[in-house]
């Protein structure tokens, strides 16, 4: 097919992530992917400034990834999961527990973040159950949130700024505390940490977890807070036996130059969350992580009820391992350092220019907060037009590139973002 087949088959076809059908305009149509290059149908190639939904850590068409994943299609491509279990899943959960905080020692492999999201808030409601406190059914967390798009994640997402707003009469109703002040950097604010503690001890009866992005807050709005508000949930919710699961969905495998952002306030959860960056982009898989304690109570009392058709599947564990081998062979820490440091130098003199609220950037995350909201056609067409390719969202002007970009492609992504701030 043409582009243009394509364009006109999409328009009158495809719903896409967001978006009325037919969109309000018109997606780029990519060819090919390589490296962390973009190719257009068009033949123009775009920089990659988003790892697509910054999962790509390693860029596109990577050997060992492509390897991993035609050498397990040459085994088997899929085989249910209940009753069978293969080498890959088993080496992948055997990766994760090493790299996890110390303590989360049980996977559960899910199909997709949001899925995992529904297995953890699972765990907890019968872990609540099995241990004599089945009254516990709520689950708490801070505004300014996102935990994906199921019904269980849409709820602990901020009821009246997010995303799923629309949702308000039909979600479970949860507990929300104020969004932690911003600044990764910042002092911790006592009155804040108060405010937490209050919150979550008001309503410790009905509380089975507390469930929080740890130190960064994705699609909720790309906050940054200080580590220390999470090790006051950690020592409150243990205090009351409230379970706290941290959302890594995002923010697992480096990219905010810890492995785990948990490592940041030197905390364990009960339940760790992790996807996207899991397979390096590659495949569909995320995963649930919890302690002894978690699954035995739970495993005392029965089963845990989740199972889907897609589970474990071998191609996603093959390149999930492969994935996870890079990192760790690699200097991915020396790499998320160079990112940041390029980031922090082509968006730092953003401040001040008319429009923009706020430059922040920890990590391989970097964030230009606009004082209105952005014009996405305009604002993207800026950026495509300086070879890179953004995503902004409401106010914010945004990258998390693959950990592969060096210096003047981090050069190129600084320079897309400044067009789409002047832009949008
Ligand atoms: N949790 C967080 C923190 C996320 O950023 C996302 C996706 O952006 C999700 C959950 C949902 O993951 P998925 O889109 O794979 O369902």
């Amino acid at each position: 097919m043409t582009p243009d087949e394509i364009l006109a088959v999409d328009r009158r076809h495809v719903w896409h992530p967001y978006a009325t059908l037919p969109p309000a305009s018109p997606p780029l149509v990519v060819e090919s992917a390589a490296g962390v290059r973009l190719r257009l149908g068009d033949g123009r190639e775009l920089v990659d400034g988003m790892s697509s939904w910054w999962a790509a850590i390693h860029g596109y068409r990577h050997p060992v990834l492509d390897a991993a994943v035609t050498d397990q299609l040459g085994r088997m491509s899929h085989v249910m999961f209940g009753g069978l279990t293969h080498e890959p899943a088993a080496r992948l959960a055997r990766t994760l527990v090493e790299l996890a905080p110390d303590g989360l020692e049980h996977v559960f492999l899910a199909d997709s973040g949001s899925v995992s999201v529904e297995v953890a808030v699972k765990m907890c409601l019968q872990y609540q159950r099995a241990v004599g406190r089945p009254g516990r059914r709520r689950l708490g967390t801070w505004r300014g949130g996102y935990h994906g798009d199921t019904f269980h994640p849409m709820s602990v997402c901020d009821p009246e700024g997010g995303m799923h707003h629309l949702w308000g009469d039909v979600l479970p109703r949860q507990v929300f505390a104020p969004v932690p002040p911003p600044g990764f950097d910042a002092t911790p604010d006592p009155a804040y940490e108060a405010a937490l503690v209050e919150a979550v001890e008001r309503h410790a009866d009905e509380l089975a977890a507390v469930i929080v992005e740890p130190v960064v807050q994705g699609a909720g709005g790309m906050r940054f807070h200080h580590p220390h508000y999470l090790r006051v949930l950690r020592e409150v919710t243990r205090r009351h036996g409230i379970l706290l699961v941290f959302d890594e969905i995002a923010t697992g495998f480096g990219r905010t130059g810890r492995m785990f952002a948990a490592e940041h306030a030197g905390v364990t959860p009960d339940v760790l969350c992790v996807g996207k960056a899991l397979t390096g982009g590659y495949l569909t898989l995320a995963a649930a992580l919890c302690t002894p304690e978690v699954a035995g109570a739970i495993s005392a009392d029965g089963v845990l009820a989740h199972g889907p058709t897609f589970m474990g599947n071998p191609l996603a564990c093959a390149v999930a391992n492969a994935s996870l081998g890079l990192l760790r062979a690699g200097d991915w820490s020396g790499r998320v350092a160079g990112i940041a440091a390029g980031l922090r130098a082509g968006l730092e003199p953003l401040r001040g220019t008319p429009g923009v609220a706020d430059v922040r950037v920890l990590g391989a995350i970097g964030v230009v907060q606009l004082d209105h909201e952005v014009d996405l056609p305009r604002a993207t067409a800026a950026a495509v037009g300086e070879g890179v390719w953004l995503r902004p969202f409401r106010d914010l002007v945004y990258t998390m590139p693959p950990y592969v970009c060096d210096e003047a492609d981090v050069a190129r992504i600084a320079a897309g973002v400044a067009a789409a701030v002047k832009a949008g």
